[in-house]
């Protein structure tokens, strides 16, 4: 009888580990969670994603680990907070992105290496000028994926359009971004 209820235990924390890291890190119980899709509904780059919110809240529920962390979904993830503010059971979702992210980071996920590249990238030059200089992102993203003349055909027409600058436009105040940067490192670290 006693045998009988030990197995029972471990199979229990085994079952219930990726749920309970996630509530660790990220303060949500995923099993609030019951479907209704609403998030799904508001996402702003639904469209794109390969798994949408309610269903990464599923991975998460079947404690389904290595295919929430190797999902491109969190990487592409906007961060918008559409979901967050929809869900009827106040679940913080883009919480639960972020965690992934981190998480899959740290584990240098094989099939989340480009995209975390590009946002890695996309954010270290909103840190450096205060927005985007999207020939400097393009540029450098090519040459880190040893492509440096991809696209690259592309560029006179969209330079001569004005559409892309040769040079970056740095906004004023760029102090105030850089702290908003080093505040969200912090918050990453308590994470961590
Ligand atoms: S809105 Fe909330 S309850 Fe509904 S599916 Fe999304 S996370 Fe689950
Ligand atoms: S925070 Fe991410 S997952 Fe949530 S609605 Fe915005 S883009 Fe979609």
């Amino acid at each position: 009888m006693k045998r009988k209820l030990e197995t029972q235990i471990t199979l229990n924390t085994l079952i219930d580990s990726f749920s309970n890291e996630i509530k660790t890190l990220s303060k949500v119980n995923a099993y609030e969670c019951y479907q209704c899709g609403k998030c799904t509904a508001g996402c702003s780059v639904g469209d794109f994603l390969e798994e949408t919110p309610n269903q990464m809240m599923r991975l998460i529920q079947l404690n389904l680990r290595d295919e929430a962390l190797n999902s491109k979904t969190p990487f592409l993830c906007a961060t918008c907070n559409t979901c967050t503010a929809r869900c009827p059971m106040d679940i913080d979702i883009a919480k639960v992105m972020e965690t992934i992210r981190i998480l899959s980071e740290k584990e240098k996920k094989k099939n989340v290496k480009e995209v975390s590249k590009f946002s890695k990238i996309f954010l270290d030059s909103i840190k450096n000028h205060g927005r985007l200089f999207e020939l400097g992102l393009t540029a450098r993203f090519n040459i880190e994926n040893k492509t440096p003349f991809k696209d690259s055909e592309l560029a006179p027409s969209l330079i001569f359009k004005g559409k892309l600058s040769l040079l970056p436009q740095k906004i004023k105040n760029r102090k105030r971004i850089k702290k908003i940067f080093d505040n969200s490192i912090n918050e990453k670290k308590g994470v961590e």
